[in-house]
């Protein structure tokens, strides 16, 4: 099926050759890790060892019931403590603080099973939350809770290799290196949904990962590779489900309503390491980059790693710094404070220079550019109207609570106008204010 263009998106400045190229590094081991009890949407966790105790790398920390997923020591060691610390996404969170012992000392509890493939859907989904998955790609979403709600209405299931934000090369440094393992995990999450059509998606503009794919398809013949074009944001979820299927997911729907399930390669690939190896999810690949920041890397990190530390692996800042944001430039959060650690759904850390520090916005020309760059059909001039006013009312019916909160209305603004930061604020007043 050819792809069908969804309406908006824009072509940011790419930026991915600073950490295309790089090998992928694992730096020095930290000597703490921050582990906070929220890394997913759902119950925080509750700990479940306490200050003082000895963990081993792997051992469940941290777990509750419901919408959740249990989180692990990412290295072995002492627990320092428990506390609240700086979290990337939440300003300030509750966390699992572990003095590592550089030992990575295994958890004895870690053992794959003896027959990966003899597992039943029920036996995968209770592997894939044992190991504490979730979307890798930002949304953080505990992955057993979504296969499970995609079962028996899911036709399409899609791993998203899109990874359209500027500056990011994780995922793509993952398909390069790691493919057979991406599309061996992927095969375990269609033997729980069972859809007709499993695809892998990828922008255009990622060849070494297109070829890698390429090249181990005919291992896994059941997977079809869909090459889109590059266009900011593909890699959004019911953006990807429309240029990959031509269904649109309709406002306050959920892709599982027009049958079709997305997860994020790195998830997939997860999900192969908790069922073939027995690991739980301890380590990510990040990219560093930006042009602020001296050596652009993609490392190999235990979760909890502060921030400053990989900044530290790459180089350190350079002299111009501004900006250091967690994921990417369009819809990352920028930090106050470089001891927040990386969690399960930090992609990125990018590091901008003064060149990117904007000029105050001035006043809306009424260009309407805006408007034909929101994918998802939203007026963000009048929204922008109605947030500065906190006209609520106004706000919910302009449908506000659509936003994606991709940045495109701001990223293509001539009068340089905070739309989208202006949006995520007013849509936490609506939530706060339940309208
Ligand atoms: S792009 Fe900016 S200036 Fe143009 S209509 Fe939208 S808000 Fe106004
Ligand atoms: S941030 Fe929201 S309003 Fe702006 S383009 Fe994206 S979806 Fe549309």
């Amino acid at each position: 099926m050819m792809p069908a263009p969804f309406h908006g998106g824009v072509h940011p400045y790419e930026g991915k050759h600073l950490s295309r190229g790089s090998e992928l590094t694992a730096p020095p081991a930290p000597a703490h890790v921050i582990l906070p009890l929220r890394q997913h949407i759902g119950q925080p966790c509750i700990p479940c060892v306490k200050v003082g105790d000895t963990v081993q790398l792997g051992q469940r920390i941290a777990d509750n019931e419901g919408l959740s997923a249990p989180i692990h020591a990412s290295v072995s060691g002492t627990v320092l403590a428990i506390e609240t610390r700086r979290h990337p996404v939440f300003g300030e969170m509750d966390a699992i603080v572990i003095a590592n012992d550089y030992r990575d000392t295994p958890c004895a509890h870690i053992q794959p099973p003896t027959e990966p493939a003899a597992l039943t859907p029920q036996q995968l989904l209770a592997a894939i939350r044992r190991a504490g998955i979730v979307g890798m790609g930002g949304a953080a979403f505990p992955t057993d809770a979504k296969l499970r709600s995609g079962m028996g209405r899911v036709d399409t299931l899609i791993a998203n290799g899109c990874e359209c934000e500027p500056y990011l090369t994780a995922d793509e440094t993952l398909l390069r290196r790691r493919c057979g393992e991406v599309l061996a995990g992927l095969c375990l999450l269609q033997r729980v949904l069972q859809p007709k059509t499993t695809v892998l998606a990828i922008e255009d503009n990622k060849p070494d990962a297109i070829a890698a794919v390429q090249s181990t398809l005919e291992q896994f013949p059941q997977v079809q590779l869909q090459v889109l074009p590059t266009r900011y944001p593909q890699g959004s979820e019911k953006q990807l489900i429309q240029s990959v299927t031509h269904r649109e997911v309709p406002p306050g729907k959920l892709p599982g309503d027009v049958g079709c399930t997305v997860v994020n390669v790195a998830t997939c690939h997860a999900a192969y390491r908790a069922v073939y190896e027995g690991r739980p999810l301890t380590e990510r690949i990040v990219t560093v980059s930006g042009d602020a920041v001296a050596q652009p890397k993609n490392l190999l990190v235990p979760i909890g790693t502060p921030i400053g530390e990989l900044i530290k692996a790459c180089g350190g800042l350079r002299d111009n710094a501004w900006k250091v944001i967690a994921g990417g430039p369009m819809m990352g959060i920028a930090q106050r404070d470089l001891d927040a650690p990386v969690i399960k759904s930090t992609g990125a850390i990018v590091c901008l220079s003064r060149a990117h520090e904007a000029a105050a916005g001035t006043a809306c020309i009424r260009c309407g550019r805006c408007v034909r760059a929101c994918p998802v059909h939203l007026q963000p001039l009048y929204l922008y109207r109605f947030a500065c006013a906190a006209d609520y009312a106004a706000l919910w019916r302009q449908h506000l609570t659509d936003c994606i909160e991709c940045g495109c209305c701001s990223y293509i603004c001539p009068a340089k106008l905070p739309l989208t930061e202006q949006f995520r604020s007013a849509k936490h007043a609506l939530k706060e204010a339940k309208l």
